[in-house]
């Protein structure tokens, strides 16, 4: 691994270092790792990194297309090497397990939007909300030991309904020079 790692980054035109390797190492055991996990594992590998530093590895990997960073709404950044084939994900919404799941249908149809507006496309992100089997068969199996109320749908707490809009950013003021 350690020396495609470093084919690869050279290949890239990326510095190589004991630190982005690691990471690159890190993101490569563990698909969809966050980057607090990412610094937890070059830590125990190479010794002390700073967090900006892993961050700036992951920074400089995900720009030189060596990883992928996915952003879940409501998760913090996830991080993995399998990278370049516009596959999706499968997201738990109540332990946040993540995994991996192929386009659709073909190579990356998704890829072909019903109407591109003019705009180069290279990434389509698709997640896909639910819950794993174990989260749903640990829900059942609660449901069937404990009372039937608690099981009862649970009121959704009433949003506020917008009725203004979002207070609009100001608006930049003529800047001082
Ligand atoms: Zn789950
Ligand atoms: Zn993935």
């Amino acid at each position: 691994m350690t020396t495609e790692a470093v084919h690869l980054l050279r290949q890239r035109g990326i510095q190589v270092t004991a630190q982005r390797l690691a990471v690159l190492r890190a993101v490569g055991s563990q698909p969809h790792i966050t980057a607090d996990r990412v610094a937890e594992l070059v830590r125990a590998e190479i010794g002390a990194i700073s967090h900006q530093s892993v961050y700036d590895a992951l920074g400089v990997l995900v720009a030189g297309g060596l990883l992928r960073r996915i952003q879940p709404a409501g998760s913090s950044a996830r991080f993995e090497d399998r990278v370049g084939d516009n596959h999706h994900h499968l997201i738990c919404r109540s332990c946040g397990r993540m995994i991996d799941v192929d386009c659709a249908v073909g190579s990356a149809p998704c890829l072909t939007a019903s109407e591109d507006s003019g705009y180069e496309i290279d990434e389509a992100e698709v997640v896909y909300w639910g819950r794993c089997p174990d989260c749903v068969a640990a829900a059942s199996t609660s449901a069937d030991s404990s009372s039937r109320a608690a099981r009862a749908p649970r009121k959704t707490p009433r949003t506020p309904v917008r009725t203004a809009r979002a207070p609009k950013r100001k608006r930049p003021e003529r800047r001082r020079p």
